[in-house]
């Protein structure tokens, strides 16, 4: 059978990685985290003290971009993608609650998506991709064969994150998790640069009442039925 794009948008901590690296992992696609890039710019920049106190001046990041090299690599150890910047394994430190506070600021500069944007279209050129975020559906990727738009309540949503925190050795208070999600949700459905928004042929999937294996086993059926009106 073809192989096909499949885009997952969503708001924060819906499950759309975990949806999303299931889904490659049984279909033998690649798995495009784009969330993991805009965390890298975040990181890189950090490091270089270019924000401080979510202040920073658009056009020094902008001036970066260049020297931000982005790569993934699958560990057969712990059979997921790992997120390189400039070749350095940051998968860990791209995941704190640091990054979390300034990343969606730095996603709304417009040239910073359009830097993403050009190298996520790179990774799905051959299709047989996955890739979550929160514009793929709608602006990466406008003609996938699959789009899905996912939610879930805010309580849950929490608790999946402050679970994924926790797991990491990383101790977390419910009201820290649940401000910076509402706040991250608020900034990237009102940025001006391709807002967070499902797009018009999306499928919503709320995942408040589902399991990790309910979710994959209803995404395998509609993969199936699109497959099969294609093939
Ligand atoms: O998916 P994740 O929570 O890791 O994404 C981190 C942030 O990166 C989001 O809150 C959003 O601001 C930004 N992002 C984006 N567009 C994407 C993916 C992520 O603006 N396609």
């Amino acid at each position: 059978m073809s192989r096909i794009t499949i885009a997952i948008d969503g708001y924060s901590s819906c499950g759309k990685s975990t949806l999303a690296k299931a889904l490659a992992a049984k279909l033998n696609y690649a798995y495009i985290d784009s969330g993991a890039m805009y965390r890298c710019v975040t990181l890189y920049c950090l490091r270089k003290g270019l924000i401080n106190n979510k202040q920073f001046i658009p056009e020094e990041i902008i001036a970066c971009l260049p020297d931000i090299k982005l790569s993934f690599k699958f560990n057969p150890f712990t059979k997921t993608s790992e997120t390189f910047l400039n070749g350095e394994n940051v998968e860990k430190e791209i995941r704190s609650m640091e990054i979390a506070a300034n990343v969606s600021k730095i996603s709304t500069i417009k040239e910073v998506r359009q830097h993403m944007v050009a190298i996520q279209r790179e990774f799905g050129i051959h299709k047989g991709v996955v890739m979550d975020g929160r514009d793929i559906g709608s602006h990466v990727f406008p003609h996938a064969e699959l789009k899905l738009f996912m939610t879930a309540d805010i309580e849950t949503r929490v608790n999946r994150r402050m679970d994924e925190l926790n797991s990491k050795g990383q101790h977390v208070e419910f009201q820290e998790v649940k401000m910076n999600l509402e706040q991250r949700d608020y900034d990237d459905t009102h940025r001006k640069e391709s807002p967070l928004t499902k797009a018009k042929n999306a499928i919503v999937l709320d995942n408040t009442d589902l399991n990790k294996e309910e979710q994959l086993e209803y995404v395998l059926r509609l993969i199936n039925d699109q497959l099969l009106t294609r093939d």
